[in-house]
């Protein structure tokens, strides 16, 4: 690997987000972020949100939306004060949301001193309290959550500029509709107010119509570039956690065992470390940056054809131009964040009827993105499993074994010398064990015997189909797979909403809120709908938790009674019936006798 030269590359760094206007202090952070570029989304809305115009936004996660809205407003707030008064509120469907959103407001904001504060359930409510009591310029709220303040007198909106509703389909889904109508009341109507929705479903129409003033309307453009033909490759994805990112990488491009590989990465800090780890793992992998000069990129290019190189890591920015037919793969090593730059980076391999292969990862959270791109390329992308250890040992046999051929049909006199150490070692071994012995070698040395952990499988639905867009006109039902029901012993008496429900599988699993439902919540009890496939992980996770501070009893709930009779805990009859049969009404489920465990 050489050494990454940044210096050229930092000139250019911020040239996309300079021209936009942003202040100095952003552009530091941003150039500390190592983004080289604004994503499609960011370059088209961040210049009318300056300008103060209401948005409607289409963009799922990945696309680079957060920093889209982030920075508008953090380029209007007036740093300095001591007691500074909250001029922007952001409202997210969940927790974790909630957390990556104040996280990425407080990265491109260091350089301001901006405070933010998020506000979301499962933490302690003085903490909240006091970080309010402080003044702050940025809230980020679940809108339960947003709720619970606005009765508790602790959140004071009146100085609020700008309102974010972030994947305000999301909220929908999850039932937060009378809660975001409620929070837009407390601000001041003169507000900026921006809305993202992943899809736009009628009822986002009518929050826009009720809530925005002639709001812009952006979608990523599906753009002229891209014809709806994809070349053909075989395409697959694996969904994995972030944590597991570059392990996972790594075990798949040694199943693959691509000739000539280029991977995608979002950021030049991303290509640094993955060029770091992908090298210890034994490949020969070069990090190629924006600012390289076309001689040094040639020189990398150089490496790659002569095989003293086999895996680039880039940038789009860092692979703009490149000439690279010679290319057996290509990774996304994030789910790109515009279709049209997926059908881009693919288009690199496949050339010439040659096979292709694209691989992408994606964070259990930018599965949607995966639906996005396949409508778009109208191709499928199989969702794979990530090997596992058995399957890696197996493949990298078959590869020693591979080698081992190839030796073996190699030009003759160059075994000569090895034969004569054979004959010499038969007198003593075993003619097999010394075949053996040289091979477990070659197997080592080709680092395939270092210790591997499993890498747990996020993704729910392997082999997916694309997520059809629908309005659900606020019934949930799951997208795919069939139906479990779980039940989960507080209810109305409780304060416990549907939301609530939603909210906290949603945060506490991998499930999006989509997946969530129906829900009934009866006096004392609810009963929530789940993919079966998700079952034990909804029931550990409710277990673990809390609901509007307490535990909860919660077990699957079969449509018999069978699960309440067989805990012992009511008797027959007693316990809620099921629950969406014919002819049953819902308000059977009102105070009728709670199975206890
Ligand atoms: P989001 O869609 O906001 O969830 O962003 C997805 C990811 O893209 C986050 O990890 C961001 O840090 C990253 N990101 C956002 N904007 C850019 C950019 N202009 N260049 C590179 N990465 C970005």
């Amino acid at each position: 690997m050489t050494e990454p030269d940044h210096s050229p590359a930092v000139e250019t760094a911020t040239n996309g987000f300079e021209a936009l206007g942003l202040r100095p202090e952003l552009l530091a952070a941003i150039v500390g972020l190592g983004y080289e570029e604004p994503t499609p989304i960011q370059a088209q809305t961040i210049p009318l949100l300056m300008e103060g115009r209401d948005l409607l936004g289409q963009a799922a996660t990945g696309t680079g939306k957060t920093a889209a809205f982030a920075l508008p407003i953090l380029q209007a707030i007036t740093v300095g004060e001591t007691h500074p008064e909250t001029s922007a509120l952001i409202i997210v469907p969940t927790r974790e949301l909630a957390i990556q959103v104040s996280e990425a407001i407080w990265r491109y904001g260091r350089e301001l001193g901006v405070k933010v504060v998020a506000l979301y359930g499962g933490q302690p409510i003085f903490r909240q309290l006091q970080a309010l009591s402080h003044g702050v310029h940025v809230i980020v709220a679940t809108p339960g959550w947003a709720i619970d303040h606005i009765h508790r007198g602790s959140l004071s909106l009146g100085g609020v500029r700008v309102v974010v509703l972030d994947e305000a389909d999301e909220m929908l889904d999850m039932g937060f509709a009378e809660d975001i109508e409620a929070i837009l009341e407390q601000v001041p109507p003169e507000r900026q107010t921006v809305m993202f929705s992943a899809t736009m479903p009628p009822r986002i129409d009518a929050i826009a119509r009720r809530h925005q003033r002639d709001p812009i309307r952006i979608r990523i453009a599906r753009t002229a570039s891209v014809d709806g033909s994809a070349p053909l490759v075989r395409q697959t994805a694996y969904v994995v956690s972030r944590h597991h990112k570059a392990a996972a990488l790594g075990r798949i491009l040694d199943i693959e065992a691509p000739t000539a590989a280029l991977v995608f990465c979002r950021t030049r800090i991303e290509v640094d470390q993955l060029t770091e780890t992908l090298t210890a793992r034994g490949y020969r992998a070069e990090a190629l940056h924006g600012g390289m000069s076309q001689e040094q990129r040639d020189r990398v290019m150089g490496r790659l054809r002569s095989g003293t190189a086999e895996l680039l890591i880039a940038t789009d920015v860092a692979a703009r131009g490149l000439d690279v037919d010679l290319l057996t793969h290509v990774v996304n090593y994030d789910v790109p964040s515009a279709p049209e730059s997926y059908v881009h980076r693919i288009g690199r391999v496949g050339r010439a009827g040659r096979e292709g292969v694209a691989i992408t990862l994606a964070e259990p959270r930018e599965q949607r993105q995966l639906g996005n791109i396949e409508r778009l390329t109208k191709q499928k992308i199989a969702v794979e499993k990530v090997p596992s250890v058995a399957e890696l040992r197996s493949r990298q046999m078959e590869l020693t074994v591979a080698s081992l051929r190839t030796a073996l049909d190699t030009d003759d006199e160059l075994l000569d010398p090895f034969r004569t150490a054979v004959q010499s070692l038969r007198s003593e071994f075993d003619a097999l064990d010394v075949a053996a012995a040289a091979l477990k070698l070659v197997h080592d040395a080709s680092g395939a015997t270092i210790d591997e952990a499993e890498i747990p499988d996020v993704s729910l639905r392997p082999e997916r189909p694309a997520r059809p867009v629908r309005d659900h006109g606020g019934e949930r039902t799951p997208t795919n797979g069939a139906t479990a029901r779980i039940y989960i012993g507080l209810g109305k008496l409780n304060q416990i909403r549907p939301g609530d429900l939603v909210g906290a599988i949603a945060n506490e699993t991998r499930l999006s809120g989509k997946e969530i439902g129906p829900i009934k919540v009866a006096d004392r009890f609810s009963i929530v709908g789940v993919p079966e496939s998700a079952v034990d992980e909804v029931i550990e996770a409710i277990r673990k938790t809390t609901l509007k501070g307490k535990k909860a009893t919660v077990r699957r709930y079969s449509e018999d009674g069978s699960e309440v009779r067989e805990s012992r805990e009511a008797r027959p009859g007693t316990g809620p019936k099921p629950w969406n049969k014919p002819g049953k009404p819902a308000k059977q489920y009102g105070g009728q006798g709670r199975p206890r465990r």
